[in-house]
């Protein structure tokens, strides 16, 4: 087995500077990127800090207090988020996701979206607007969001034993409380809610039956997500991944399933159904079955930029550009430029890369980028 190696520091690369666009024309078509993937998903990130120190995210070795988290003045403000997701809208974008580190940090969220909900496509629909929380403080604030316009949540929750949990989120933070979270969250309105499992072999796959049996039937739709290489500070080894073909196996000993089809190009999970008709089950199978083919997914970063993939080691820096006197139709060009200049696929190249390269050092934290 091979050592852990957790680097003292998360580095943010330098950005990648976006030339302004000459005044472009008055209609710019939506991109697609150099192997023909379309721009739909847009994932922003709101804020880098977290409650939670979940060890395959945030290590505390690393995210401790000395940590150097962005000063307020560098984040995009809720106007310019605002301003920057209408020009992805215009290129394609019809789906939202607000993330972190923990969204619901981000002092009066409720007001960005607001301002979201109200955009709306080229032919006039709403956007789909959603926001992945780890659920502290969802009981609080599910009303308040969904009077705003948020549509649906995610919940990431790692295990149904309080201990289990607790040691997780490596805050001893008790699972009741973000049970009431999901609870409240149905209640306001903001179903049918997705909860994300991330299993790590040897630390919570002994869980992985007891979620399923809690959230069989419930209308909520739990997905199991392979722990991820993502970033450089969470000691990832392929021996603590549990592959996705396994937890279908393990859930098959106890429930027949069959497969379902995805319901969007792109989508990042397999569905399945129960047979018993007890609802649907997911897996997100990033590490052993890539899914780079038709991923149609851009992130913006809580300082404004751009990355092309999770696993990409340096963004675009758009909030030059927004703070830089630019029109609405040159940020709209530029972000077309780039998405056309794109072909990135991590996750297909990653099987056929050396194992521990030293590539990963230079990679964003995911808490930094957005899930
Ligand atoms: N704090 C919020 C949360 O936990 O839901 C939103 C941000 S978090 C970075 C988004 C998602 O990324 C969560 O579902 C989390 O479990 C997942 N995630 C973080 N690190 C991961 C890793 N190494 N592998 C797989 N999923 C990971
Ligand atoms: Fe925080 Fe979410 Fe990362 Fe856990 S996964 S440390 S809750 S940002
Ligand atoms: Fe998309 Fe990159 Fe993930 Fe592949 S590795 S699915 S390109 S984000």
């Amino acid at each position: 087995m091979s050592e852990r190696v957790i680097p003292l520091v998360a580095q943010r690369p330098p950005a990648l500077t976006v030339p302004v666009p000459a005044q472009p024309a008055a209609d710019i078509l939506p991109p697609t990127d150099t192997l023909g993937r379309p721009l739909r998903d847009l994932r922003i990130s709101v804020t880098d800090r977290c409650n939670f120190r979940c060890s395959y995210c945030m290590p505390k070795e690393v995210f401790d207090k000395d940590y150097p988290y962005l000063p307020h003045a560098d984040l995009l403000s809720f106007e310019e988020i605002t301003r920057a997701a209408r020009q992805f809208v215009a290129l394609g974008v019809r789906k939202i996701r607000l993330t972190g580190g923990e969204p619901l940090l981000r002092k009066n969220i409720e007001v960005l979206i607001e301002q979201l909900a109200k955009l709306r496509t080229p032919d006039g629909q709403p956007l789909d607007l959603t926001l992945t929380t780890n659920g502290s403080l969802l009981a609080r604030k599910a009303r308040a969001l969904k009077a705003a316009g948020l549509d649906r949540v995610t919940v990431s929750l790692d295990g149904l034993d309080d201990a289990v949990f607790r040691r997780m989120n490596d805050v001893d933070f008790p699972v009741d409380q973000v049970l009431e979270g999901l609870q409240e969250a149905q209640a306001a309105g903001l179903g049918p809610i997705k909860v994300n499992m991330v299993v790590k072999r040897g630390t919570n796959d002994h869980e992985i039956l007891a979620m399923a049996r809690h959230f069989r039937g419930s209308g909520h739709v739990l997905r199991f997500i392979e722990y991820m290489d993502v970033g450089a500070t969470n000691g990832w080894r392929m021996d603590e991944v549990l592959p996705s073909a396994e937890v279908i196996q393990r859930l098959q000993t106890q429930w027949p399933l069959r497969p379902l089809e995805a319901s969007a190009p792109g989508e990042t999970a397999q569905r399945w159904a129960y047979a018993d008709g007890a609802g649907e089950v997911g897996v997100i199978s990033s590490v052993t079955q890539a899914f780079c083919g038709d991923c149609n997914r851009a992130r913006l970063s809580t300082e404004g930029r751009l990355f092309l993939c999770l696993f990409a080691s340096q963004g675009h820096d758009l909030r030059a550009l927004l703070r830089g006197g630019a029109s609405d139709a040159q940020v709209a060009a530029a972000i077309a430029g780039i998405w056309q200049g794109r072909s990135d696929r991590y996750s297909q190249l990653r099987g056929a890369r050396a194992p521990d390269t030293g590539d990963g050092r230079h990679r964003v934290e995911m808490s930094y980028i957005g899930g």
